[in-house]
């Protein structure tokens, strides 16, 4: 053989076998979870330029970056300026999902909407995912009522209607039309509410405030839990632990969670500290060290802790100063710790990311 048929039969060989591996490739193309926190500060306070609460879970496998189902837990203040980072926009999300109806877990939704009533004309309307009406004594918290008035004031300013004179196509009703909310009543048990293809979203009741829910997606590449702000049924001590028996429950069902995020408050914020952060608050949220008893008895691989209690390197939360000077990633590291976690603690920044499997 002369040296140029040889050089080109080694050449044809060598894309053969490049054209095999890229059909193994396809045909075994692994599936993939990235959850990425959007926003990790806790409570409607505002430090170091964080967002308010919320998660992002995306799955799907190595063929489309684990980008084939999006979907947001929570959507607080700046919510889609952390979307725009991964990149990605409003338009692009499958569901929307609340833990609950406070502003610093809705805030961003009618920005959300707003994009997405503005831009995506011919996009379907993202579900909104959320408790039924709930209440509790004195009031009553409504996600139908919170979707429904959402763009209200760009109605009332009269942005909506010089909007849709511009364009005819957009959709009568301002933002609050881009959303399909679907609703479903908690329990103590875990009830599917959501699902696309392989990916399955479920429920179940916890306690906050009246409403408040807390969430597993199972997907092929592994499962989270997003605990939202839940808090032990007994509001106050004496109690076995300030974490969620439901939030365990969902996290064991009906097999061990890979990922619990949940918001964490330090226990250096407890009201015999000397913080002054009101007690009633304070035993409302689960400590770091319990969230960690948890997180090891449902055989959890990452704890991500996020909406921290205080902030890493705040001196204050909101008007109480935390006592002994700014937390590091450390003193959260060591309360986890404490309560005998030996998994990944991530202490959440926003954009921190999980992918499952690792790379
Ligand atoms: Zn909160």
């Amino acid at each position: 053989m002369n040296k140029n048929r040889y050089l080109a039969l080694s050449l044809l060989l060598l894309r053969a076998i490049a054209g095999c591996a890229l059909i193994v490739a396809s045909a075994h193309a692994a599936p993939c979870l990235i959850v990425t926190l959007t926003g990790t500060q806790g409570g409607p306070s505002v430090f170091g330029g964080l967002a308010g609460a919320g998660t992002l879970v995306r799955y799907g496998d190595d063929s489309n970056g684990c980008n084939a189902v999006r979907l947001q837990f929570d959507a607080g203040r700046g919510t889609s300026m952390r979307l725009s980072q991964v990149p990605m926009t409003a338009i692009d999300l499958h569901a929307i999902f609340f833990t609950h109806l406070h502003s610093d877990h809705v805030d961003g939704l009618g920005d959300l909407l707003q994009i997405r009533w503005h831009f995506g004309v011919k996009a379907p309307k993202v579900d909104v995912v959320c408790s039924a009406d709930a209440s509790a004594g004195a009031y009553a918290m409504s996600c139908q009522k919170l979707v429904a008035h959402v763009g209200d004031a760009y109605i009332q300013s009269g942005e909506i209607a010089q909007r849709s004179v511009e364009d005819k196509t957009r959709l009568a009703g301002g933002p609050a039309a881009a959303a399909n909310v679907q609703t479903f009543e908690p329990k103590d048990e875990p009830q599917v509410v959501w699902s696309r293809g392989e990916v399955k979203v479920s429920a179940i009741r916890s306690t906050h405030i009246a409403g408040h829910a807390s969430y597993r997606v199972d997907t092929p590449a592994g499962s989270v839990v997003i605990g939202g702000d839940a808090g032990n049924d007994t509001p106050s001590p004496p109690r076995a632990t300030s974490a969620s028996a439901q939030v365990e429950r969902l996290a064991k069902f009906p097999t061990g969670a890979d990922i619990i995020v949940h918001s964490a408050i330090h226990p250096v914020m407890g009201p015999d500290q000397g913080s002054g952060f009101p007690a009633p608050i304070f035993h409302r949220q689960s400590t770091a060290t319990d969230l960690g008893v948890m997180a090891q008895r449902a055989g959890a691989k990452y704890l991500m802790l996020t909406h921290l209690i205080p902030p890493l390197g705040a001196r204050q939360q909101g008007p109480y100063k935390v006592p002994g000077g700014a937390l590091t990633e450390a003193d959260y590291k060591k309360a986890t710790e404490a309560g005998g976690f030996t998994g990944n603690t991530v202490v959440g920044t926003d954009m921190v990311s999980v992918r499952l499997p690792a790379k």
